[in-house]
């Protein structure tokens, strides 16, 4: 048995896509939803070890909890201090619990395995500074980006998320301008998701340009208006779909130890989307 721990967790897509990655495998595995109130991550990571759960996903509000309750950290989960994963040391099953976050990974699974754009040497801007931000910072710049903004509301979160790529921080006046000289252009903020949401930091909707890749790690709805803004300004772009699939498609494989089936995966994750409506 594996699970996710959040609150909220019931809306979580994870479930659908471990369940339906463990059926692709042929394991007789099961991945279910533990709704675990904010301050218990601890407790959860002590039941993990207790109920011998095979691995731990884990939301909001419990990530850095996790991480300072697990024996050891990957060294992602160390620099950014968060863990969304955790699983049991390699070949030392019962006796230590590592905590990894496979956010960043599966961001740039997404960008250059599925949508074909390498980050090396290109220009980046980040919208937003927080969980999702710090983490898709520091793996553009582990990506080899030549340069990464970052465009926040508040001047220390903005700071601190620069600092994992020695990046730099503008304020959101500045967002504007720093989009329309960026090759890629991510959003990580929540704007765009409820219905009435322009574009973060009320970006000039022509700042687009055909040359760029635009991406928003939002996956409902699955145009934002950012995306739409994007791709009528002719530029390529991406929802945070592909994202969701390659974090949880790095869990299954630390877990399991195969590869992950990702066509069922994803078919998972399209068919639990479209049955929400
Ligand atoms: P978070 O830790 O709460 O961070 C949200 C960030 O957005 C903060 O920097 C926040 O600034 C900023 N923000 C919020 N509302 C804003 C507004 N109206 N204007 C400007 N900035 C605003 O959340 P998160 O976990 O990073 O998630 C961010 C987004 O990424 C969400 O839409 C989430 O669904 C998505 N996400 C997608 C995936 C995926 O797999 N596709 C994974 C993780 C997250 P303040 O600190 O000033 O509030």
């Amino acid at each position: 048995m594996a699970g996710v721990i959040g609150d909220p967790v019931d809306h979580s897509l994870s479930p659908a896509l471990h369940n339906a990655a463990y059926e692709a495998l042929g394991l007789d595995w099961v991945y279910v939803a533990f709704p675990v109130p904010a301050g218990e991550g601890a407790a959860a990571v002590a039941a993990m070890r207790s109920l011998r759960l095979a691995g731990l996903s884990v939301t909001m509000p419990h990530k850095a909890d996790v991480a300072a309750s697990v024996d050891r950290l990957g060294t992602t989960a160390a620099r950014l201090g968060v863990a969304n994963t955790v699983s049991w040391a390699a070949g030392r099953d019962g006796a230590e619990l590592v905590g990894d976050s496979t956010d960043g990974a599966g961001f740039l699974d997404a960008l250059r395995g599925d949508d074909g754009f390498d980050p090396a040497e290109r220009n980046c801007v980040v919208l937003g500074a927080g969980g999702a931000a710090r983490a898709v910072t520091l793996a553009l710049a582990d990506a080899g980006a030549a340069s990464i903004t970052v465009v926040a509301r508040r001047r220390d979160a903005g700071q601190d998320c620069a600092r994992l790529a020695a990046g730099r921080f503008v304020d959101a006046e500045r967002a504007t301008s720093a989009a329309t000289l960026a090759d890629l252009v991510v959003n990580a903020t929540p704007t765009g998701m409820a219905a009435g949401d322009g574009l973060p930091f009320d970006l000039d909707p022509t700042a687009f340009r055909p040359e760029q890749f635009v991406v928003d790690l939002i996956y409902t709805p699955a145009v934002t208006p950012m995306l739409g803004a994007a791709r009528a300004q002719g530029a390529t772009t991406a929802n945070g779909l592909g994202m969701l699939i390659h974090q949880a498609a790095r869990q299954v494989e630390l877990w399991t130890g195969r590869p992950a089936p990702l066509e069922a995966m994803s078919a998972a994750a399209l068919a639990a989307i479209a049955h929400r409506g």
